[in-house]
Formats: structure tokens, sequence, C-alpha cells
């Protein structure tokens, strides 16, 4: 059973702005004792006030939030990644490469260039050899994007549906479709295991995809910033950006295959937060700025820091797996800051840098580690 209902033994909160409504519906997540007139603070900004609200909750009432989660299930009806050397059967690999280049991480171009998601394998397919395996709603949740020009991403056709796990926002994707089942439009809520669309091979890349290939390219993300067509035209003003927030750099990908087979091996124990709070810290920086949307969206993230609550925060701690995704943050009081640069580096895994280095977030120069541009400028994005 991947689906799952359970007790949390830590507080969870429902966050204030996009996707609050979702947290009462069943199937998905229920948190009962809102703390939502509990603690007001009105000096503080609305950041401050959520994460202290959610701070405060999980110190003083550890036990007394429950939440039902909910579990990610397959995206098609294919389940051989949960077979033992079931991988050739479950992944589709690049041409003439092996599965192993169909799964997420820094599995392209010789390890340099990363995929953000699972190449799933067809099942079925029609008399032309045309794939036809029904698409599934990875969980419950809300569709939120619907692209149905393939010419206009190298997704092709695809659905973004979201999620609400633990109190966190969770996006799920689908994409490479050959249709998108009706009334599967923004805004419609769907249940896990519900088809949503059909299989197929669409993209707008030049070499395109065969059909011996064919398969539903997969994703389960954070979303980076709702601000994101802002900051992408002030940073690529020579860029289309046809999808608005729905555009694939907008979404930081998480591996669904371990949270795949973590739920499969733990059970009822599989916490989903947990799984994020665990990730490998690639490196650890700190910026000087107190708000920001991921606060705001991620605030089951947010360590706490005594000497920030009593002498106030002047920025954050966030640490960073290899993708780039900021799964740890900690508030900083100024006296905690050393330097006066707005984004600094304070360390780096030097053997997860080795291990993944495909995502290009930090460079040694002259004997020093530093962010890349590509470091900075994904700081800047959570941070916008
Ligand atoms: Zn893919």
């Amino acid at each position: 059973m991947l689906r799952l209902r359970q007790t949390l033994p830590t507080s969870s909160l429902s966050l204030e702005g996009e996707g609050q409504g979702e947290g009462q519906r069943p199937g998905q997540i229920r948190c009962g004792g809102s703390s939502r007139h509990l603690f007001l603070i009105p000096a503080l900004s609305r950041w401050e006030r959520v994460v202290k609200r959610f701070l405060l909750l999980a110190t003083v009432f550890p036990a007394s939030v429950n939440c039902i989660a909910q579990a990610f299930s397959f995206p098609t009806a294919n389940r051989a990644l949960l077979e033992s050397d079931g991988e050739e059967k479950f992944f589709v690999g690049t041409v003439g490469k092996s599965w192993a280049s169909g799964i997420f991480g820094c599995v392209r171009t010789d390890g340099q260039q990363f995929h953000e998601g699972l190449d799933v394998r067809c099942l079925q397919r029609d008399r032309r050899g045309e794939p036809i395996d029904p698409v599934l709603a990875a969980a419950d949740g809300t569709v939120v994007y619907v692209n149905h020009k393939p010419g206009l991403s190298n997704y092709g056709q695809y659905v973004i549906v979201r999620h609400l796990v633990e109190g966190l926002e969770i996006y799920s994707v689908y994409a490479h479709l050959s249709e998108v089942r009706e009334g599967i439009a923004s805004g419609r809520e769907v249940r896990l295991g519900e088809h949503i669309a059909i299989m197929g091979r669409s993209t707008n890349t030049r070499q395109g995809i065969s059909k011996d290939r064919a398969h539903v390219h997969f994703e389960l993300n954070l979303l980076a910033n709702e601000r994101f067509p802002e900051w992408y035209r002030n940073n690529f003003p020579d860029q289309r950006n046809d999808h608005g927030r729905w555009n694939g750099q907008n979404l930081l990908g998480v591996d669904p295959r371990l949270v795949l087979l973590s739920q499969e091996r733990e059970g009822g124990r599989f916490r989903f937060l947990e799984f994020l709070r665990n990730q490998t810290e690639l490196c650890r920086v700190v910026v000087r700025t107190t708000s920001f949307p991921w606060l705001l969206r991620y605030t089951p993230l947010i360590r706490r820091n005594r000497i920030a609550d009593q002498e106030g925060v002047a920025g954050y701690e966030i640490a960073l797996n290899y993708t780039g995704l900021p799964f740890q943050l900690i508030p900083r009081s100024a006296s905690e800051i050393a330097g006066r640069a707005q984004t600094q580096l304070l360390s780096v895994n030097e053997a997860e840098q080795a291990k993944h280095p495909c995502a290009h977030l930090v460079t040694k120069r002259g004997g020093r580690w530093e962010l890349t541009r590509a470091g900075l400028r994904r700081l800047d994005l959570i941070t916008y």
C-alpha cells in the first residue's frame, strides 16, 4: 500500500497565501489545532509572524497538531521499480545509453548535465506502436497548469498538479503527453490514481523522442518563487517565458525514485518532511535578507535559533543539496553573520560536489571555494 494514513508526531501548519485552502480536503492532509489566532505579533513582518508562529507551535504543542499524510504513487501502471532488478523495465535511457540515464540526477552528458525527473517506460501501445499508457495523478491535489502546445516546451504537452503533503506544497509534473484528458485544467481537483492524460512523446527538441523511447517524464518539485516571471524578465530580458511561474526553472525537483523507494521500504513510518530534511548537504550559505516567499511556503524547513529570537533576524543560513534545493534554513542575528556581502558561501561538502557536480553551483578558484554564477542565481531566485 502506497497510500498512507498516519498521525504525525510533530506539528505542521497550514500556510497562509496560495494553497492554504487545500489543507482541509479529505484524503490530503488535515491539520487540527489551527494556530492562526494564537500568536499574533503585530510589529513583525508577515513572513516573520508566520515563521515565529510555526516555531512557537512546534515548541509549545509538539504533539497537538495531528496531520493525516499521504504518500505519492506511480504516474502510470508501470511499477517495475519495486521489483528486484526491475530498473530496465521501469526506466528509459537516452539514445544509446542504459536505463541509468533515465533516472533523476547527474546522469546526462557524462554526469555533467542534470535530469530533473524520471523517464518512466511505456507499457501499452496501439497498432502503430504509439504509447497509450494512462497517466495517473500521483496523489490527491489540484491541477495548476496545463500546456497544450508541445512547440512551447521541451516538456511537450505537460500537466502540473499541486499537492499539500505534511504542510508542504509539492508539485508533480507529467511531461511529453500525447493527450490531456478533457476537463483536466487549472483549478480542477484530482484524486490519487486519477487518469489525467495519455502518455506520448511530445517535445520541442530537435531530435524528438522515438517510439522506442516513449515515456512519461515525471517530477516531484518544490516551487522556488511565485515572483518568477518578474525575476526571469529581469535576468533574461531577451528570452521568452511562455509558462509564467510554471516554467521548469521555477520548479526545484526532489528525486521521485528515492521517494517511491523510501515509502515502500518505510511504509507508515515514511515522512516526506523528514525525507526533505535528510538531504545530503552540498554547501551552506548565508543571505542577508529576511523576507522571501520560500520562508512562508516551506516554513517546516526552518530551524529555530534562540539567539536570532532574542536579537532579531538579520538573515538566513541556508543548506543546499547538490541540485540547489534549500532544505534547511536557520535564522541568524546580525551578531552571528560575519562579513558584509549580501550572499556568502560558508562551507562546501567536497565529497558531495565530486560525486554530483552537474548543477555547477560551486567551484574552486585559487584554492578557495566560491559560488558560481549558477549558484548565485539560484539563491537570487529563492530570495527574490
Ligand atoms: Zn526526462
